[in-house]
């Protein structure tokens, strides 16, 4: 995870990097540092915490590097903050990633009398560069690099020379040009103030840019042709817009993004007998309301799998199977590593991406984008509406069927109820377990809800499908820890409905969210919430807002950092 940037130019480095990772900040939060050079010195700005910590300094230049931190390896402290700087202050390094065999490298450097002051598995790399350096700062990194096992996106400067150099394996990685200045960056996020023509780098690719010149490489130094992309979305965007938190912001998004993930369109064939859905997180809920919807409607059997479980077990899958990989961000390190996996054994691969040409929309057979913009919030809100839309166009797809977008109004209606939920949310917040239960295609959107309510607010939630309480967790069921009952009106409502009297006979607290105009559903809860009346198959979209506006309120009243939530990081570059 973490963001890294890089600049050079003929501006200050300081504020440009400062800002940069202001927004990079929600890959990562742990610590924050930016090394600069000015007259052949190396100064470093570097603490615990966040970015904003780095403000009560300024260090002068025009050329530098920066950091925001999601810790693997080493405790979130001043000494484990990036950039690390060689022994004698002559290079200096920020990674994101992580190297696999530090500890055999770092023991090498031992025994040629180097130490390390961090705890971290970066650190290596800038006594190695330092050792290895001849005289080109490009060619060391090259002659480094093929002896780092894992994942790296690295920035590397050294005090004297003029240029940057960047160099990618399994983490993100963008050169930014500018008019005599270039940058790097993890993401177009950190410069899209400064330019949106951007040169997507590739796996083993290493860049030289320098204010007047760009230049990249493979791993041994040959220099290799880049395709120079525009970005189709500006700051804006990727600004709070008046909104408390990105997260309210995104939820308040989330009818003009399914207008925009309707709108999409695409191609396919369905000249295979079986999907599997590879995803993490939210995207795997989403993926799993695609199969009821893609089993119901298009009548193809789907297989869901959690990506970081489906790269390391046995995996039977075929040139008859397709792949469907889901990633906001395009650059999950589990799921992009299904997708390879996937085609060695000869599968089709189609991803639903959001971020244009991050890597996984570029390694996969056909890709379909979410078209959610770029979403900040650590928790995926508009992300996951806009993977639904794509999920259920396609299931409709394969029958030669359009989706009806009436749905969009009826998000927007669901949004007017956010005032009453907060009030709702007054009653509940300090609660600290919560239950969340649904049928059908309310089971996906109660692990969804209980996953967004555990991320942002930290209360323990477990979800289950409501058929499954009476096998064990029925025993949980007490007045301190409410249930949230998924219950439209649809075909299992009868069923779920017996499922909540279950609770309340055992004297739990049930909020039901249930069709408007239902009043027998008063009778077996405390408190109802209604949403529109929408086609049996439509409701995962008007109950995901409800949920999600549920969790944002209780964290927001239990004072939690709502866009930074504790241990998270949003874009999972790391396995
Ligand atoms: N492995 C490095 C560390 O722990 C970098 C982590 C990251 O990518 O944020 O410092």
């Amino acid at each position: 995870m973490c963001g890294i940037i890089g600049y050079v130019g003929a501006k200050s480095a300081n504020d440009i990097l400062i800002a940069g990772l202001e927004r990079l900040e929600y890959r990562g939060y742990d610590s924050a540092g930016i090394a600069v050079t000015h007259d052949n010195l190396i100064s470093i700005n570097k603490s615990e915490g966040r970015v904003h910590n780095l403000k009560t300094k300024k260090l002068d230049g025009t050329r530098g590097i920066g950091h925001t931190r999601w810790a693997t390896h080493g405790s979130p402290s001043d000494r484990n903050a990036h950039p690390f700087t060689c022994n004698e202050n002559k290079f200096v390094v920020v990674h994101n990633g992580i190297i696999e065999n530090y500890l055999e490298l770092r023991s090498g450097l031992i025994h040629a009398g180097i130490s390390c002051t961090s705890d971290t598995d970066s650190e290596v790399i800038v006594h190695l560069i330092s050792q290895a350096y001849n005289g080109n700062l490009k060619d060391a990194v090259c002659k480094v690099i093929k002896h780092l096992q894992g994942s790296y996106a690295l920035c590397v400067m050294h005090k004297d020379t003029h240029e940057l150099i960047g160099a990618r394996n399994g983490s993100p990685l963008l050169i930014g040009l500018g008019n005599e200045e270039n940058f790097l960056a993890s993401d177009a996020s950190a410069i899209i103030d400064h330019t949106k023509d951007v040169i997507y780098m590739n796996d083993f690719q290493v860049a030289e840019i320098s204010k007047d010149y760009v230049k990249v490489f493979d791993f041994d130094g040959i220099e290799q042709q880049h395709e120079i992309k525009k970005i189709d979305w500006n700051l804006e965007q990727a600004q709070k817009g008046g909104y408390t938190h990105f997260m309210l912001k995104e939820i308040f998004e989330q009818p003009a993004v399914a207008q925009e993930s309707l709108n999409v369109n695409f191609i396919l064939a369905k000249d295979f007998s079986r999907i599997i859905i590879v995803a993490c997180g939210t995207a795997s809920y989403a993926g799993l309301v695609g199969k009821y919807v893609l089993e119901k409607v298009a009548k193809i059997p789907v297989v869901n799998e959690i990506a970081s479980e489906f790269r390391y077990k046995e995996c039977l899958i075929s040139e008859r199977d397709l792949v469907i990989a889901i990633s906001q961000s395009g650059e999950t390190a589990d799921t992009l590593a299904a997708v390879r996996l996937a085609h060695q054994k000869g599968a089709r691969t189609l991803g639903l991406i959001n971020v244009v040409d991050s890597t996984i929309a570029r390694e996969v057979d056909s890709v379909v984008y979410t078209r959610a913009g770029p979403e900040i919030g650590v928790a995926s809100t508009k992300a996951f509406i806009s993977q639904l839309i794509t999920l259920y166009k396609l299931a409709f797809h394969f029958t030669d069927n359009e989706m009806n977008h009436s749905i969009v109004d009826k998000i927007a209606e669901t949004l007017q109820l956010s005032d009453s939920i907060r009030k709702l949310a007054e009653q509940y917040y300090e609660c600290q377990n919560f239950l969340y239960i649904g049928r059908n295609l309310s089971f996906p959107l109660a692990l969804e809800g209980a996953l967004k309510l555990k991320e942002i607010s930290y209360i323990h939630a477990e979800a289950y499908p409501a058929g499954e309480l009476k096998h064990g967790p029925i025993a949980l069921v007490c007045t301190e820890m409410p249930t949230i009952a998924i219950c439209p009106q649809d075909t299992v409502y009868e069923k779920t409905y017996s499922n909540i009297e279950e609770v309340k006979a055992r004297k739990g607290r049930v909020i039901t969210i249930a069709t408007e105009g239902d009043e027998r559903i008063k009778n077996v809860s405390n408190n109802v919430i209604y949403v529109p009346k929408v086609n049996n198959i439509l409701y995962p979209f008007v109950i995901a807002v409800v949920l999600q506006l549920f969790a944002y309120h209780v964290a927001d009243l239990r004072d939690c950092d709502v866009d930074k939530p504790r241990n998270l990081a949003k874009s999972v570059t790391v396995e």
